[in-house]
């Protein structure tokens, strides 16, 4: 694979440092370009980052000579400097959806992590592994858009990314309950900036519960006339906590069969240890090689020791037993700013250029 050049819009923020890391080495692909507000424009990442790097891992010297630009302002240049970009960035959902779709109809398709874009009928919201064909609907996104190679795909939210991965393999599943316990870096804060975190749990994460309901429905939909239309099952009802951990989301998870439709616990498991999708087959850089990982041990997964598991990609699964009100109930793990951010928008575009909706233009 010839390699592309990409961007990093909102390359300041904790998601685009997490596209500084994982981007900077990748076999397919070459940051050329970084932006973000006009607030850091003009200015060398490594100087922006001497005080805002957030991650342990320190930040690539070799994004350290870049000059921000602005990403709207610059657009343009930010497209004409990438085959396409990511984008990751915290501004009102008007704004993200204009932005995005400013640069799709600059020919520079777009991989997002925000959610402004996750109910537009014609963006699919892909988790490789589970939906790759809603891909399908990109043509038609470009129809509307009158672009040739510019589109944009969403991400979907990063709680999401710990349960329904689970369920998803499993046939017949009627009703889900869930709660996730989700950790501060997916509100962008580590113990340092949010010190009021330690001691704490905080019951409410705005939207959060909405997006754990809905967001499944469209993965699990299909693609017709150009559009993904959301399944109508499963039913999913959603708490969201905020937790005193750094990264990596749980799931307590609950779940109800519809009627003759109840499998075995062996099933299940043998459902889970089986299950693999498109980036596993094509061999992704970023794919995990086994997707779902079951722990038999009761004290696991556990939030800090499972979390990075093959490299924040694969998905944690524990505690699979039968409920006295639901038919099973487990849990599940995953790592929130990799799997559930920019890991898995990086898996993403691996497969879109696999596929062929992504190509060099330089
Ligand atoms: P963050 O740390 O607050 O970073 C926000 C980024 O947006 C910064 O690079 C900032 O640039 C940029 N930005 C703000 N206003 C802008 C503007 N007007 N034009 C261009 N860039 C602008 O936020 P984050 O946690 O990385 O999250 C970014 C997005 O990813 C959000 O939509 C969030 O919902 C989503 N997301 C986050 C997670 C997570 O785990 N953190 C997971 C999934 C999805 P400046 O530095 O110049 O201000």
């Amino acid at each position: 694979m010839k390699q592309l050049n990409v961007g990093i819009i909102g390359a300041t923020g904790m998601v685009g440092q997490r596209f500084a890391l994982l981007l900077h080495n990748h076999p397919w692909f070459r940051v050329t370009v970084l932006a973000a507000s006009a607030r850091s424009a003009g200015k060398r990442y490594g100087d922006l980052m001497e005080t805002r790097w957030l991650l342990d891992e320190p930040c690539p010297e070799s994004l350290k000579p870049l000059v921000v630009l602005d990403a709207a302002a610059d657009l343009e240049k930010v497209a004409g400097l990438a085959d396409f970009v990511f984008c990751a960035v915290d501004m009102p959902k008007a704004d993200i959806r204009a932005l995005e779709e400013a640069y799709a109809k600059a020919e520079c398709p777009v991989i997002s992590n925000n959610s402004a874009h996750r109910g537009t009928p014609d963006v699919p919201m892909i988790i490789p592994e589970l939906n790759p064909g809603h891909a399908e609907v990109i043509p038609a996104q470009r129809k509307r858009l009158g672009t040739k190679r510019g589109f944009v795909t969403v991400k979907s939210n990063c709680s999401l990314q710990s349960y329904v991965p689970a369920l998803f393999p499993l046939a017949g599943v009627q009703d889900v309950l869930v709660c996730t316990y989700q950790a501060i870096s997916g509100a962008g804060k580590t113990f340092a900036t949010w010190p009021e975190i330690a001691d704490n749990v905080i019951p409410f994460i705005g939207g959060e519960e909405e997006k754990s309901e809905q967001e499944p429905l469209k993965i699990g939909g299909t693609v017709a006339d150009g559009q993904i239309i959301p399944a109508a099952a499963p039913r999913y009802t959603a708490q969201c906590l905020r937790v005193p951990v750094s990264d990596g989301h749980m799931a307590a998870v609950f779940v109800r069969f519809a009627p003759g439709q109840k499998p075995s616990k062996e099933e299940i498991l043998k459902t889970w240890r089986t299950f693999s999708g498109e980036p596993q087959t094509l061999a992704l850089p970023s794919a995990p090689k086994q997707f779902l990982r079951y722990f038999a041990e009761d004290h696991l997964p556990q939030t800090k020791l499972q979390r990075d598991l093959e490299g924040g990609m694969a998905v944690s699964v524990g505690r699979l037993r039968e409920d006295t009100q639901y038919d099973y109930k487990f849990v599940c793990l995953s790592h929130n700013t990799l799997r559930g951010a920019a890991g898995g928008a990086v898996l993403m575009a691996e497969l879109l250029c696999a596929k062929g909706y992504i190509d060099a233009e330089h």
